[in-house]
Order: C-alpha cells, then sequence, then structure tokens
C-alpha cells in the first residue's frame, strides 16, 4: 500500500499548529523509546531525526500521513520525557497545547522495562486528555519469545490495557499499528462530521462496517466519555 508522508512544521506553542482539521494523533514517550525510529518504520522513509542528545529539543514535529485509499492524518510527535526534563516535568506547556487539540494518543513504552513511574504517569494524563488512546510497546525484537511473553502482560496489568507489541527493526506489529491508527483516524473523522448542516439522517450505503484490526492483540481504546 502507497504511504506518503511529509514533515508539516515544528510547534513550539498553541499558535504554531496547522489549521485545516485533519485528524491529529498525539505521539508519547520516553526519550529514546524509539518514536523516531517506529516514525520512519511506519513510513518507510527517513521523515524523523533519531534523536542524537535525548530530551534536549521542545518542539512538536507535526507529520501529514496517509496510507492508501484512508483519509490523510496529522502525526504529532512530542518531545520525549524524562532524562533532562524528569519525570512528568515533560507535560509542559507545549503538551498542554497539543492535547487541548483533543488529538487522538499513543503512549509508546520500551518493552523491557515494564511499569516505569513516568509512563504510569503518562499514561494517566493521556488516557484522560486524549480522545482517544492506546499503549504501544516498542522495540519487541530485543526479547526472546518467552521474555516477550512475561513482559507483555505486565505492560497490560500496568496500564489495565491490551498493549501492542512492535519493532522498528524487523517491522514486526506496524500492520497492526497501522490499523489501530485507521481506527483511530476513523473515528475521529466521524465525530467531527458537521450535524447541523444537514437535518437529515446520513443515508445508509452499501458499505459493511470496517473490520476489526488483524493481529494477535487488539489495543484497547482508551475513549473520553
Ligand atoms: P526516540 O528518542 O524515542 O526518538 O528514539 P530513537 O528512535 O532515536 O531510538 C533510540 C534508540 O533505540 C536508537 O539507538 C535506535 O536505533 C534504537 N531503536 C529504536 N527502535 C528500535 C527497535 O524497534 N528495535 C531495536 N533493536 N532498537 C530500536
Amino acid at each position: 500500500m502507497k504511504i506518503e508522508a511529509s514533515f508539516v512544521t515544528s510547534a513550539t506553542g498553541a499558535g504554531d499548529f496547522p489549521r485545516g482539521g485533519l485528524a491529529e494523533i498525539a505521539l508519547v514517550g520516553r526519550s529514546n523509546v524509539g518514536k523516531s525510529s517506529l516514525i520512519n518504520a511506519l513510513v518507510r522513509q527517513r521523515l524523523a531525526r533519531t534523536s542524537a542528545a535525548p530530551g534536549k529539543t521542545r518542539l512538536a514535529n507535526v507529520y501529514r500521513l496517509a496510507r492508501g485509499n484512508a483519509p490523510p492524518f496529522h502525526l504529532v510527535d512530542l518531545p520525549g520525557y524524562g532524562f533532562s526534563t524528569g519525570g512528568s516535568a515533560g507535560f509542559d506547556e507545549l503538551t498542554s497545547a497539543v492535547f487541548a487539540r483533543t488529538p487522538a494518543a499513543l503512549l509508546l513504552v520500551d518493552v523491557r522495562h515494564p511499569g516505569l513511574e513516568s509512563d504510569r504517569g503518562a499514561w494517566e494524563w493521556v488516557s484522560g486528555a486524549a480522545a482517544a488512546a492506546a499503549v504501544v510497546a516498542t522495540k519487541i525484537d530485543k526479547l526472546a519469545r518467552g521474555e516477550r511473553i512475561r513482559a507483555m502482560r505486565q505492560h497490560e496489568s500496568v496500564f489495565d490495557a491490551s498493549v501492542l507489541p512492535v519493532s522498528a527493526v524487523t517491522g514486526e506489529g506496524l500492520e497492526e499499528l497501522w490499523n489501530l491508527i485507521d481506527s483511530l483516524v476513523n473515528r475521529r473523522n466521524r465525530n467531527s462530521r458537521p450535524s447541523r448542516s444537514s437535518p437529515l439522517p446520513p443515508r445508509p450505503t452499501a458499505r459493511s462496517p470496517e473490520p476489526p484490526p488483524k493481529g494477535p492483540t487488539r489495543p484497547q481504546l482508551h475513549r473520553k466519555k
């Protein structure tokens, strides 16, 4: 499937975000969790810069992505928390500006480190602030089979949600991640469709409902009530 990806802007505050109303998906995670590598693996090109100095930049990089015939969306890559910023201090003005736009969000955690305090804090924040959120465990290739199962169980118990395992190196889980992204974008687009312009209910169409994402795990989405 064809993937289109382009850099839109680096935002430092609320005024810098693109207008136009595309669905937004915020990517949140500790510095060095593998966020840039995952973005590049998803779009199969070197779009995001992998971090030489973790935690230095306080910019949210916005990318416009589209896969196949799916509607385009903005991926908002937030600066990593941890290291220099220290735990929940990562949730600063910039993060608040991003979440004021009620994006969907993906929290990235390193599969090798279940239960980190900073990740728990981030999930509490993200699952409360985002329109819908899910957890993705990165670097799954670094663990052997048995260790994976144990680590994934621990992650799911910490977050009380299903967690999607991925690897930017082997490509494992990337198709499932795209399916998850598609479902987040579709839900957002359904919810934001104007209803006042037409008093009539939408006409039924011949299209069947979306199939559920394929794969061994189906990440649970946390929806804001
Ligand atoms: P970021 O700070 O979250 O953007 O993290 P990076 O994408 O820069 O990755 C941090 C380090 O982890 C780099 O050395 C990457 O090569 C490595 N890395 C990232 N993703 C993976 C992965 O899926 N598997 C393995 N084995 N290494 C990874």
